[in-house]
């Protein structure tokens, strides 16, 4: 009978999600640089949030994040009514998937974009679509080429994880501006506050009905354990993914921890500050070893080996040294690792090993 209990067309087409590892066997003092996290972890500020929250545990959270949408709307000098908050930034790309791509419709993103975009994709029973990069960076050109009537959706990371790379602002609306216009483009600014300046695509946002922008507080914020990101876009999109939200879908001290993270940019530009410093120095200590890097815009860096082989022979001489990194094969990029920019003992442990990996061969 239970061949009879079948999914949705799609569902078991999706490979299952892996993050990054954080043990090594017969190993203790490992260092984790695979999955992206600030290396000096939340703010002393959030910290204080989440200690406070455990005295309300017993109430229902709030439902619509007025006080955290209001706070992010003054910090970015966006309307706070063009706000969604989720589960990660996650929970919003699957929002967009559900709201907006179904049987029939096609989901576009890039050869190496991030994973979660053909996942939401799939689950929706949506057909995803993977058009090249130029390089390791996102090519506008291809994009629109592989466009087509039934293009829903174009997801682009910017920067992009895991390569790194990012692509400027007048190629952005150059993109938005000629899509097909039932193709809503979304901005994934995952890794936007890395980059001095950059607004992750809001102004972009600010001035078009057909563009999204997402943000996570997983990454430069250090809380990527309490899941919480959040999307700006326009009215009509924020109204549709509203309806689909549940309503108690952030718990009080997501809401409260992230308000205080938010207001705290102090930290923010600090992590920023050291994240850009420590990523020069392990760049250029890589590549005095003979491995070459993209310049990457995010909080890591994505080490390119001759071939999948020696990726491989890396991965587990460094795993040996107790270092995890991630192997990034799944983005089609076998022959590289992607190494998160660590504290700076930790970029001087993972430099330091690849310089005795590379001299042993
Ligand atoms: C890490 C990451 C996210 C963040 O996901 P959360 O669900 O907010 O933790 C989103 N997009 C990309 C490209 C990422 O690398």
């Amino acid at each position: 009978m239970s061949d009879m209990i079948r999914p949705q067309p799609g569902i078991l087409d999706i490979a299952l999600y892996e993050g990054g590892q954080s043990h090594v066997d017969g190993v203790a003092d490992v260092v984790k640089l695979s999955s992206n996290e600030n290396p000096f972890g939340p703010g002393d500020r959030a910290i204080e949030a989440f200690r406070r929250t455990a005295h309300t545990l017993h109430r229902y959270p709030n439902t619509d994040h007025g006080s955290l949408r209001r706070a992010i709307g003054e910090v970015h000098g966006l309307d706070p009514d063009r706000i969604i908050c989720g589960v990660g930034s996650d929970e919003i790309i699957t929002f967009l998937c559900q709201a907006y791509a179904g049987p029939g419709d096609e989901v576009l993103f890039t050869e190496h974009g991030f994973l979660m975009y053909r996942i939401s994709a799939l689950a929706a029973g949506a057909t995803p679509v993977e058009v090249s990069e130029s390089e390791r960076v996102t090519d506008v050109d291809a994009i629109l080429a592989g466009c087509s009537e039934r293009t829903r959706l174009v997801f682009i990371a910017n920067p992009n994880n895991p390569t790194g790379t990012m692509i400027g602002g007048n190629e952005i609306a150059r993109l938005a501006d000629a899509l097909p216009p039932q193709a809503l483009l979304v901005l994934d600014g995952a890794y936007a506050e890395y980059v001095e300046g950059y607004d992750g695509g809001a102004s972009v946002v600010g001035s078009r009905s057909n563009v999204f922008m997402t943000r996570t507080f997983s990454k430069i914020y250090g809380l990527g354990g309490l899941r919480i990101g959040w999307g700006y876009g326009p009215r009509h999109v924020i109204d549709v993914l509203n309806r689909i939200r549940g309503p108690f879908n952030l718990s009080t001290t997501q809401l409260e921890v992230a308000e205080a993270a938010v207001r705290d940019q102090d930290y923010v530009a600090k992590c920023r500050a050291e994240n850009a410093r420590l990523r020069i120095w392990l760049a250029e200590a890589l590549a005095e070893h003979g491995v070459p890097c993209d310049i990457s815009m995010a909080n890591f860096v994505l080490a390119r080996f001759h071939d999948a082989g020696e990726a491989e022979a890396c991965d587990a001489f460094l795993r040996s040294n107790g270092i995890i990194v991630r192997r990034v094969g799944s983005y089609k990029l076998p022959h590289c690792l992607r190494i998160t920019v660590g504290d700076e003992a930790s970029c001087r442990r993972v430099a330091h090993c690849i310089g005795q990996f590379k001299g042993r061969r």
